[in-house]
């Protein structure tokens, strides 16, 4: 008995009966973003969960398409050919976008910034794309367009006009950020959630995972999940935003191959170590659909990837519910 309660968890040296689950949400990145912990309830867990929203705040200053002063937008503004140094966070993000790139023959594009424009205007304006529109905002987009140098920790692009949108992969990133902060300010029981995405540390005290309940999934990945550990989980495909043409359903993704919005209403997750992969895999396989199952398996060996449906038309996504211990 005694023994058991001495038992100290992980470095924060807390026994683990004084250990309770605290649960904190605050708006990033236009939703909500989840962190659920499992510690002493006081002054160092709360001012850890600060730091990790504050660094969820920082990485949207850096990766996000919508903030002017971006990074990334820092990055489209240089002229064609002219290095530019980029720091750590993006380094790795654009490696990770641009490797699923090419893994998915571009059905993953971190440029598809001008045809994601372009369909938000049309849904807004309830009509779709002029073909001009769409060639033009093609000609615009184009991953093998932007060169990384890892040694150097810079970017180029090789013309002007390139708009990214990291939309498909930063999330995860960013998640999987906010819970390393956790981690290493002590608290590593602790899962982070956003938009259909989590990321987890360790288990809750006494159990072998997180319960993670992924409804319909392929049954590995269902069973992985419903004692997840030390993984990101990305959730991608049919929701809400969609713009409908001659009674056919585009929704928010698009295929970069075609210009067009995806239309088969696919939905798929995603299991990887690396939380940007996860998050891109899981873009990249909502428009390939289950045929990119079998390059996904051969590319990312040990990433585990579900595709549920198709679902024509099919609103809401098949989210994945963490029961948060
Ligand atoms: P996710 O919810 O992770 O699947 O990301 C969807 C977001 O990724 C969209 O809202 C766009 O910002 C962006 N996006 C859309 N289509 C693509 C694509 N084919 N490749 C990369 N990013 C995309
Ligand atoms: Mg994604």
């Amino acid at each position: 008995m005694l023994l058991a309660a001495l038992f100290l968890v992980g470095t924060t040296a807390v026994p683990v009966a004084a250990q309770t689950r605290l649960e904190f949400t605050e708006i990033h990145m236009a939703m909500s973003v989840r962190i659920v912990v499992y510690a002493q309830d006081g002054p160092d867990a709360r001012e850890a969960v600060r730091a990790a929203f504050r660094r969820v705040v920082e990485l949207e200053d850096i990766l996000s398409h919508f903030r002017p002063q971006s990074e990334l937008r820092r990055l489209e503004a240089a002229a064609p050919g002219e290095w530019v140094r980029v720091g750590p966070e993006l380094l790795h993000v654009l490696g990770v976008a641009l490797g699923v790139a090419e893994a998915t023959g571009g059905a993953f594009d971190p440029t598809v910034g001008p045809l994601v424009e372009l369909w938000r205007e049309a849904r807004e304006a309830g009509r779709s794309p002029a073909p001009e529109e769409l060639d033009a905002a093609r000609a615009r987009t184009g991953w093998h367009r932007v060169e990384l140098d890892t040694t150097l920790s810079a970017a180029r692009l090789t013309r002007s006009g390139i708009r990214f949108d990291l939309g498909g992969a930063a999330k995860g990133y960013i998640l999987e950020a906010a819970l390393s902060e956790l981690s290493a300010r002590g608290f590593p029981r602790a899962l982070v959630e956003a938009g259909g995405d989590l990321v987890v540390g360790e288990p809750p005290p006494g159990r072998p995972g997180w319960r993670v309940a992924v409804p319909g999934a392929d049954p590995e990945l269902a069973e992985r999940a419903s004692r997840l550990t030390g993984a990101a989980l990305a959730t991608s495909g049919a929701d809400a935003r969609h713009l409908e043409v001659e009674g056919v359903r585009h929704t928010h993704i698009i295929d970069p191959r075609t210009g067009l919005g995806v239309t088969h209403g696919y939905t798929a997750h995603v299991i990887a170590a690396d939380a940007a992969t996860a998050d891109a895999l899981a873009t990249a396989l909502s428009v390939l659909g289950p045929e990119g199952l079998a390059l996904v398996r051969q590319r990312f060996p040990g990433v585990q990837a579900s595709v549920l449906g198709p679902a024509p038309g099919r609103l809401g996504r098949a989210c994945p519910t963490p029961d948060g211990g």
